[in-house]
């Protein structure tokens, strides 16, 4: 089956009423038939047998098989948010003493868990720019456990060799995970291109309309149900049968928003790109550093723009109060146009040096592209423009 195909069809289970839609088992629990059924179903639960929904559910597992297999990983498992996937992916394989890289440029909540949880817990984490393959080179060192990196950093935009840092991790046994959040299931071959681990906030382009909070983690079998699973049912980051039932259906049209996103994405970082009122930063355009790997990884630029707007953040907050379509908040992947001031929002927590060091300017603004008419909104964002340099 190709993309497409899979996305609609992928994953699905059909109760005994044969319906056409997927359906939504909100059940916590499942009953047995006798008490030696309950006892053998907790030795070995078969591949349609579910015993409790922070364990599995079946509604969860048709979006768990469905992303799976669009992703080409050989298994999947379903987290409550995109962070439940993030710090269950990294802390169910991790143990005091143990050495993890990770990019420097990252999510806000990404960047507090390998700062501050897992060193908390006598993990050693190393920091690197993760565009520069030299200091992947120099950290990575034998006995490294694992490598972490956001492949289209938040926010700003950096595109990150999977293949290079995937040789260098794999060369000393380290495992590679990698938040494909930015690339989105539609541009990524993460997997393909040496991912062991993919990890995803669903919440972002997979649920894509800004309803539910939903992850999910993908791997091998083996890291799956070995060393996630356990943790995961254990520490209760488990995904709702309902929030499961609209990523499933968000994920039958993924492919379909995320391009047309991507393409008024491009349109808009094109028509603004020559104005001297701000620099725009999107790896589809030729001037982005990593541009030329950017069209290799993902082949596209993504549905995420970086504005850095002239004039620091007072214009900046002047350009986000003038716009009329395009809304203030802090999600991305939506339907819905939304733009982010990282300094003051998402970034807030860290020190002025550190947002320096990661191009996190007070001009910053973060623009996700929805599935607005693209014309609409260039016009919301050059009158907010001409508002900014008042
Ligand atoms: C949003 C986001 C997350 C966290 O996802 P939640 O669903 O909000 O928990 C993690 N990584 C990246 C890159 C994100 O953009």
């Amino acid at each position: 089956m190709k993309t497409r195909t899979k996305l609609v069809h992928g994953g699905t289970r059909r109760s005994q009423y044969n319906e056409v839609s997927e359906a939504i088992f909100l059940t916590q629990g499942f009953v047995y038939e006798s008490a030696e059924a309950a006892e053998a179903r907790f030795i070995q639960a078969g591949p349609d047998e579910f015993i409790y929904a922070r364990y599995g559910n079946p509604t969860v597992a048709m979006f768990e098989e469905r992303i799976a297999a669009l992703e080409g990983a050989e298994d999947a498992f379903a987290t409550a948010s995109g962070m439940a996937a993030v710090s269950g992916a990294l802390t169910s394989m991790l143990r005091a003493g143990d050495h993890v890289v990770s990019a420097r440029a990252l999510f806000g909540s990404c960047l507090y868990v390998l700062e501050e949880v897992l060193t908390r817990f006598g993990v050693e984490v190393t920091f690197v720019d993760g565009t520069d393959l030299d200091q992947w080179r120099a950290a990575i060192r034998p006995g490294t456990k694992a490598v972490f990196f956001e492949t289209v950093a938040n926010p700003t935009l950096e595109v990150i060799d999977i293949a290079a840092v995937a040789d260098l991790a794999h060369a000393v046994g380290a495992t590679v995970i990698v938040d494909n959040v930015f690339a989105t299931p539609v541009y990524s071959d993460a997997i393909a291109q040496g991912a062991d681990v993919v990890v995803y906030s669903a919440t972002k382009h997979i649920d894509g309309q800004g309803r539910c909070l939903g992850g999910v983690v993908l791997g091998s079998r083996e890291y799956i149900r070995k060393t996630l699973e356990p943790y995961m049912k254990h520490t209760g980051g488990a995904l709702s049968p309902f929030n499961a039932w609209v990523m499933l259906k968000g994920l039958e049209t993924i492919d379909l928003r995320v391009r047309a996103q991507s393409a008024s994405a491009q349109a808009i970082a094109e028509a603004l790109g020559g104005d001297a009122r701000l620099r725009v930063i999107y790896p589809g355009l030729p001037d982005h550093p990593q541009h030329a790997l950017a069209m290799r990884q993902m082949g596209q630029g993504g549905t995420v723009l970086a504005l850095d707007i002239a004039g620091g953040q007072a214009a900046a907050f002047r350009f986000l109060n003038a716009l009329e379509i395009v809304l203030i908040s802090n999600n991305l992947g939506d339907a819905k146009s939304i733009v982010t001031h990282p300094a003051t929002t998402t970034h807030q927590r860290l020190p002025a040096e550190q947002k320096a060091a990661l191009g996190i300017t007070p001009g910053l603004v973060r623009l996700s592209v929805g599935l607005e008419d693209p014309e609409d909104l260039l016009e919301d964002l050059r009158r907010a423009l001409d508002a900014a340099a008042g």
